[in-house]
């Protein structure tokens, strides 16, 4: 691996990826592979037609068109193996990925089933230095109610590997408020808690997020940015965000947020946050359908103008809020 834009050593140190969508994470030639087996002939450029958005509400259509074609346990399976493989070459040894078991439920499928395949599949990569854990994921404008049947399941499947209960989707839809319940339920099984706020919703999403549901790690959250009492309060948290430059720059949030017509990446946000003190996880979302990768995504926080000392902090911070090395860090500490 060689960049200009990176050193070294930055290139090299093994890496945490904390905000990963798996269904996002299918690359155009999988895609194929995956529409083959359901009687679909379609080309590498057809998909990449398809991966193409001018705003939030387009990548929200691919995605279901994407996620279309994922319908039994070897469809996981298979896209959960390119997914490794592909974390394997960005020198991944960590990641935390996020499975939208609300669209699962939504299309009347076996998530149990799902995700069994999807630990068989990923099991030899743990022997090969990555380890694996899982975000069950609801989508916010299926409401509370499905949302709580994603809790269940997470219950109903009981394993170590499941970390944490996230919300994702449409951020203006259903209040906050609604999901109070949802996620007393999710902490009371001892899953850490996510929602995706500030992306496409504004920085009040953000602290509903925190002090109505106890979210712990913000996925987005660059609404923050034209909130300065919420920039300190997130500081003196240590509440980290989970930024994802390449994403906010694909889905239109980065324009949104600054309220302009046109940005660039240098444009992003990141570097302000990072420097008022606030924990700052970068990630790449949904690679293939963006496309990005990890190093791009670091390639990209050196094109803001962070320093080596800054993106050597990004590594750290990556496997600082990693939820399952936090929790080996306090065993250790207790012993
Ligand atoms: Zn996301």
């Amino acid at each position: 691996m060689t960049s200009p834009l990176l050193s070294d050593r930055i290139l090299s140190l093994p890496k945490a990826e904390l905000h990963l969508h798996l269904e996002g994470s299918i690359l155009p030639a999988t895609v194929c592979a995956l529409t083959a087996r359901h009687g679909v002939a379609m080309t590498e450029a057809e998909v990449r037609g398809r991966y193409a958005y001018r705003n939030f509400p387009e990548f929200i259509e691919a995605f279901k068109w994407v996620t279309s074609f994922l319908r039994d346990p070897q469809d996981y399976a298979l896209i959960a193996r390119d997914l490794a493989e592909h974390l394997l070459t960005q020198n991944v040894v960590y990641t935390e990925v996020t499975l939208s078991v609300g669209v699962m439920l939504l299309r009347k499928q076996q998530p149990e089933a799902n995700f069994e395949a999807l630990l068989r599949a990923t099991e030899p990569f743990e022997r090969r230095g990555l380890r694996f854990r899982w975000v069950f994921d609801a989508a916010r404008q299926f409401g509370a109610e499905a949302a709580m049947k994603v809790v269940e399941l997470a219950k109903r499947c009981a394993s170590k590997a499941i970390v944490a209960f996230g919300i994702g989707g449409d951020e203006l839809s259903v209040p906050t408020e609604a999901f109070r319940s949802t996620y007393d339920k999710a902490a009371e099984l001892g899953l850490h808690r996510l929602m995706h706020a500030g992306e496409t919703g504004g920085p009040e999403k953000i602290r509903e997020a925190i002090e109505l549901l106890g979210v712990e790690r913000i996925g987005h959250g660059i609404a923050a940015i034209r909130d300065p009492a919420l920039m300190d309060f997130l500081a003196e948290r240590r509440l980290p965000l989970e930024i994802c430059p390449g994403s906010n720059l694909k889905t239109g949030a980065l324009v949104l947020q600054l309220g302009r017509k046109h940005a660039t990446i240098e444009d992003h946000p990141l570097p302000k946050l990072l420097r008022h003190g606030i924990p700052v996880v970068l990630s790449t979302d949904d690679p293939a359908m963006f496309h990005t990768t990890l190093q791009t995504e670091y390639e990209n926080a050196a094109r803001m103008g962070l320093n080596q000392e800054e993106l050597l902090k990004l590594v750290e911070m990556g496997f600082l809020h990693a939820f399952d090395l936090a929790t080996e860090r306090r065993e250790a500490r207790s012993t």
